[in-house]
């Protein structure tokens, strides 16, 4: 068999990606994909059965989705990955020594510029392995009926955020933080909520529950039904994540007190440039608008997307092209740095000579 060197597998893993990321016309939409890919060269693996061979190309496809999207990565010693089984076995000291960590991306009001929030997304800080995703943890999570813990910590982190921002000064208005259907189905989850924001002294308003769509949309059981409703009674700002892809019917929409639409990158991705998303995500933008509902575009990676979304309306943009998700020590220099950049006066150009 030939043998590959680095450069020509880079070079076919490029053509590959390139190839399968064309878009792809699905009755009246378009997809777009995105293909990260991890490679392991003959003699890299750590011996040479395939077996070793298969688990170092998949440790080399988590680093790329790590990094992600459309990455190649290519394998090599230093690179540790964490074996599905080693994970489950981990998850319990994991849990109890604080490994999991909740990272915050800001979300930004499109008529001031001004941030209206940040969402907390949960980052795993294995102690060999380096920082994991939740792609790679939620499922083992939910497997081993974990999930509960896991938000229990990230309500924690979120709400100690708020009181940090707090003390620097920052106006923060919400942390939007995920709850799983799991969560949801606690019949105590609205009472537990009220008891923490209680204890750290922060009013309801300022956590925004995300909740996916496809919960509402699969006419969930009396508790989740309860619990949205009681958290939206307390104040709580609900958040109807990945929105367009769940299909709620406009009736569970309005049954469930939901305050604003998260919708989808689907939506969102090329839509600068492709009037089909733009007819899509308008509709969408004219639906909340008639419901009173607000808007946030998630996914916003380029300079071009957040332009037209906020001429169609949008009323909140988050995404790669406003700041990647970042750890809570990271976010008072971005706020700062953001907020110099909003307040600062235009640049007014003179004509020299
Ligand atoms: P999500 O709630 O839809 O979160 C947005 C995901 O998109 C995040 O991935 C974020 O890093 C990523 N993202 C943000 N901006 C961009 C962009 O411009 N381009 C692209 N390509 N991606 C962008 P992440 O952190 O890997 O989280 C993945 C999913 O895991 C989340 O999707 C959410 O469903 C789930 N998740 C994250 N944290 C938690 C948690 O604390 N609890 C639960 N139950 N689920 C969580
Ligand atoms: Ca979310
Ligand atoms: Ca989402």
């Amino acid at each position: 068999m030939r043998q590959f060197g680095l450069e020509p597998a880079l070079e076919l893993a490029e053509r590959l990606q390139s190839t399968v990321e064309e878009p792809i016309s699905i009755s009246t939409t378009t997809a777009y994909i995105s293909v990260s890919i991890g490679l392991c060269l003959d003699g890299q693996a750590p011996n040479n059965s395939g077996k070793s061979m298969f688990d170092a190309t998949i440790t080399a496809l988590k680093d790329a989705s790590r990094h992600g999207p459309s990455k190649v990565r290519a394998y090599s010693r230093g690179m540790r990955g964490t074996a599905p089984h080693r994970i489950a076995d981990e998850l319990e000291k994991a849990l109890e020594s604080g490994q999991f960590v909740s990272w915050f991306q800001p979300q930004i009001s499109t008529d001031t510029g001004q941030i209206s929030g940040f969402e907390a997304l949960a980052r795993w800080v294995h102690p060999r392995a380096g920082l994991m995703l939740p792609a790679e943890f939620l499922p083992v999570l939910a497997s081993t009926g974990r999930l509960e813990q896991l938000g229990d910590a990230m309500l924690r982190n979120a709400l100690k955020a708020i009181q940090t921002w707090d003390k620097i000064g920052f106006d923060i208005p919400h942390v939007g933080v995920n709850f799983s259907p799991e969560e949801l189905r606690n019949p105590r989850l609205a009472e537990k909520i009220e008891w923490e924001l209680d204890r750290c002294n922060v009013a309801p308003k300022r956590l925004t529950v995300e909740i996916l769509e496809t919960v509402v949309a699969t006419s969930p059981d009396d508790t989740i039904t309860r619990n949205i409703n009681a958290l939206a009674e307390m104040g709580c700002m609900i958040d109807l994540d990945d929105f367009g892809t769940g299909h709620a019917s406009i009736s569970s929409v309005r049954r469930f007190a939901v305050h604003r639409l998260k919708i989808d990158r689907s939506f969102v991705m090329k839509v600068d440039r492709d009037v089909e998303q733009q007819r899509m995500i308008s509709a969408i933008f004219s639906m909340a608008e008639r419901l009173g509902l607000e808007t946030l575009a998630e996914g916003v990676e380029s300079a071009g997307e957040h332009t037209i979304l906020a001429q169609l309306g949008c009323g909140h943009v988050q995404g790669y092209g406003i700041a990647r998700p970042m750890p809570l020590d990271e976010t008072a220099d971005w706020i700062a740095t953001h907020q110099a950049k909003v307040h600062a006066p235009p640049v007014i150009g003179r004509i020299s000579g």
